[in-house]
């Protein structure tokens, strides 16, 4: 796969970084992934890394079935608008809205997506889906049945570090000069004890945490939408329940992880969501939190079993795919305790099954 431009970055990472000092992660992690994003389609085994829509339909049909027993149990209300952030290449949404059409669902459509390389993937997957750059123009009446899979996690993530002197920003730098410098991470001088939450003060020198102000953006966004507009969100991703510290910045290209610093704009930059701070955002901001589980127990409660056991007895051939595929998504060692699933609903809403 050619990605001409990306050697570039780290160019021009270099160059930015000798002119005007070290710049964040978050900054870094933000460039990166636009670049990554937009060069070509990562996904899938010839690309750089696999998600569960492109594992096996069955993930996007249960998807689509808790949105529409959602719709069903809130009173069929219409118009109502499904929209998914970060689609990949729109598999997802074309088994969700499959499987839902089956129970009457007939959603609009919108796709939030900044690759312009993948929307074009995503719209002849999904004819028909309205494209969006960002969540600003989805329509703002009427209920949204939402999904994210693997979005929040490419989000650009600021880590802090704590010091003797107190909390800072932990940099991206350069050591050595020339084009043959290389990236490492510095401390800021800046103090920065106010970015970080008051209950995660207190810290041992060397001490990371990760906040993500983009990823809690969209997460008052979303939750302040299902407050006002009605509705129900599934956030599907790699991350933790409750709050952690240390790094969580990873990269991976060809399906290994890879140094993130070594080829800026040609690996997939991801980090861990914190769960339990997307929780609050979205309590604070009045939406009701359903639950956040394991996506093995979500899938499972959602009878992944049964509809591995029917999609195998219809195509007897497959059956073996059918079940490994089954395994991977929700296998201990495999996706399944490693993902999470939160569930989010506007407040007349009904409770969601698989919490
Ligand atoms: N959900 C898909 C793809 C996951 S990869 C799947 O499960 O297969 C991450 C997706 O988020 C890609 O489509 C990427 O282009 C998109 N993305 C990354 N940053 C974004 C941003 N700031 N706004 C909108 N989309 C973004």
């Amino acid at each position: 796969m050619m990605r001409p431009a990306s050697t570039d970055l780290a160019a021009m990472f270099r160059r930015l970084i000798a002119s005007t000092g070290p710049i964040s992660v978050a900054h870094y992690m933000a460039e990166a992934n636009a670049r990554y994003y937009n060069s070509a389609d990562p996904l899938g085994a010839g690309g750089d890394f696999i998600t569960a829509p492109e594992i096996s339909q069955m993930f996007g049909e249960l998807i689509g079935l808790w949105l529409a027993d959602m719709w069903i149990n809130a009173g069929r209300v219409e118009p109502v608008h499904y929209v998914e952030l970060g689609p990949g290449r729109g598999t997802l949404a074309r088994d969700a809205i499959r499987a839902a059409t089956r129970y009457g669902l007939e959603a609009r459509v919108h796709f939030v997506e900044t690759s312009v390389t993948l929307k074009d993937i995503q719209l002849a997957t999904v004819p028909g889906a309205i494209w969006h750059k960002d969540l600003s123009t989805i329509p703002a009446e009427s209920p949204i049945l939402l999904v994210a899979n693997e979005f929040l996690d490419a989000l650009p993530m600021r880590q802090l570090v704590m010091t003797e002197q107190g909390w800072r920003e932990r940099l991206v730098g350069l050591e050595g000069e020339g084009p043959d410098a290389r990236f490492t991470f510095v401390v800021g001088r800046q103090p920065m004890d106010s970015a970080v939450p008051e209950n995660r003060r207190q810290a041992e020198p060397g001490t990371i945490i990760e906040t993500s102000p983009a990823a809690a953006t969209v997460m008052y966004e979303v939750a302040g939408r299902l407050a006002g507009q009605g509705g129900a969100a599934l956030f599907i991703d790699y991350g933790h329940e409750a709050p952690r510290t240390g790094s969580t910045l990873q990269a991976v290209r060809a399906h290994r992880k890879v140094d993130p610093f070594s080829t800026p704009g040609q690996a997939d930059l991801t980090t861990h969501v914190d769960f339990d701070a997307m929780a609050s955002i979205a309590q604070s901001r009045g939406a009701r939190w359903i639950g956040t589980t394991t996506q093995g127990n979500w899938l499972r409660g959602l009878g992944i079993e049964a509809r591995a056991d029917a999609l195998s007895e219809f195509a007897p051939d497959h059956a073996e795919a059918i079940h490994s595929a089954k395994d991977r998504l929700i296998g201990d060692g495999q996706m399944g305790a490693l993902f999470k699933v939160m569930g989010l609903a506007g407040k007349n809403w009904p409770g969601g099954v698989g919490f």
